[in-house]
């Protein structure tokens, strides 16, 4: 029973924004309506563990749209506002009420409403001083306290942690790095990558532990953190601890809702939940591989700007009538001080790798492939190789190994005669 209430986005960020703003441009006419829990107009989270740690960028700087643009597109946006309870009926209409009281009715759902960081439950963990990354408050936090310390201290060697750790150097601290793995980034990249960032991060100065086993946080007579414990009996000193151990999707709401969850919102390849209409897009979605191939993971969840960005594009053809699968080549970005690194792809059941450029330079890319077929690759400091790349997967085509690893001819001389994939 539509009242013209049009659709309620739960979560202001890059997905909700991007969503709210695709549905404008489809010719979406009812009302739209964003409501999000922080203070903050949306802003891009990218840059908190990057230029703005190192005082490159001002908070202000980073939202994604001026207020009027909301305005002249007739967005709602509703700022300071979590959502608590959301009643809904199967025609997809029904009302979310917030933690103020305050309640939304609409005729259908989109939650948009991301990820929290993971937490470490350890003797310690409430000291001040240990903190999160996770939105422009943390990263606030996080820079004035940095200005004061000496001995900054990373638990987690992923994008953020080496990131943070990177910026934090940069500023001239001393910065140990704590890994439970035995390489970095192990999640997302392969052993070569992994190799090079120890490597690098290393010669910058960043003291890595791999393998690190933390027993807990020390702290002073004040109640601040002090150091790192170790198995063993080390501590390592700390004035700061970044904890960043990864992020736990959004989905207290979908669950309550009684929507499937499993690592994520689980959805279809039209970001539709399993209730058939409410549509779900970015970090907290559990989606179908969106490069099937394989031996390579039927549903995964993907934490980057551009799956946020081309799951709400593709949720709101969903909601305008159309029906497109989504399909895209998954591709993901990491500043680490002067480092750049960019992948595209999915190196998950890779069997060869191919180096090509000059590990020593710091110009270089590692080139995944399964059964003679590139799959995906990391770039770093290699722009052109990545765009290539890109474009390889997305067009179906492949390189053969025993030419790719030529760095003297470009990988997109190389595609050019090559035949589209059977
Ligand atoms: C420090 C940092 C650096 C990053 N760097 C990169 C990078 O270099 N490259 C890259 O591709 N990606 C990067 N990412 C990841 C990228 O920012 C995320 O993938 C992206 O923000 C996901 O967008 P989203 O809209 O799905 O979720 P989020 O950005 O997590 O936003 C979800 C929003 O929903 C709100 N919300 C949740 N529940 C409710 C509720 N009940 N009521 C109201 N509001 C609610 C939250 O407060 C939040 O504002 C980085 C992330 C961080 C934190």
């Amino acid at each position: 029973m539509s009242q013209n209430n049009g659709i309620l986005i739960v979560g202001a960020s890059q997905a909700g924004v991007q969503l709210a703003s695709s549905l404008r441009e489809l010719g979406y006419a009812a009302p739209v309506t964003i409501v999000g829990a922080e203070r903050h107009a949306p802003y891009q989270r990218p840059p908190l563990s990057k230029g703005f740690l190192q005082g490159l960028v001002t908070a202000e700087t980073l939202a994604y749209r001026t207020r009027d643009f909301y305005e002249k597109h007739n967005i709602d946006l509703v700022l300071s506002e979590r959502i608590v309870s959301i009643d809904k009926g199967p025609d997809g209409a029904g009302v979310a009420t917030a933690a103020s009281g305050r309640r939304f009715a609409f005729d259908r759902l989109a939650l948009t409403t991301g990820a929290r960081p993971r937490k470490l439950q350890i003797d310690g963990a409430e000291l001040e001083g240990v903190l999160y990354l996770r939105d422009a408050d943390d990263a606030e936090d996080l820079k004035t306290r940095l200005e004061r310390a000496r001995n900054v201290v990373v638990v987690g060697g992923g994008f953020v942690g080496l990131e943070a750790a990177a910026s934090a150097r940069k500023l001239g601290k001393t910065v140990s790095v704590l890994e439970a793995a035995p390489r970095l980034i192990g999640r997302a990249v392969g052993e070569a990558t992994s190799e090079f960032f120890l490597g690098a991060h290393r010669a910058r100065g960043i003291d890595v532990t791999l393998d690190a086993r933390i027993v807990r946080f020390t702290g002073d007579a004040q109640g601040r953190v002090a150091g790192v414990e170790l198995e063993g009996g080390c501590t390592v000193p700390a004035d700061v601890v970044l904890v960043g151990i990864g992020v736990v999707p959004r989905t207290e709401l979908a669950e309550a809702l009684g929507l499937a969850c499993g690592n994520g919102i689980v959805v279809d390849e039209h970001s539709l939940a399993s209730d058939g209409t409410t549509v779900v897009a970015g970090d907290c979605a559990n989606l179908p591989n969106p490069l099937p191939r394989e031996g390579a993971p039927e549903r995964l969840r993907l934490e980057s700007v551009n799956n946020a960005v081309e799951q709400a594009r593709n949720a709101a053809v969903t909601i305008t009538g159309t029906r497109v699968a989504y399909r895209m080549v998954p591709w993901f970005w990491s500043d680490q001080g002067d480092l750049k690194l960019q992948m595209a792809g999915l190196s998950a059941g890779h069997d060869q790798v191919v180096v090509r450029g000059t590990v020593s330079e710091e110009k270089f890319s590692v080139i995944y492939y399964r059964a003679g077929r590139v799959i995906a690759v990391d770039c770093i400091n290699n722009p052109v190789d990545f765009m290539a790349v890109k474009t390889l997967l997305a067009k179906g085509l492949n390189v053969p190994a025993e030419r790719a690893g030529d760095s003297g001819v470009p990988l997109k001389k190389l595609m050019a005669d090559l035949e589209p994939a059977s």
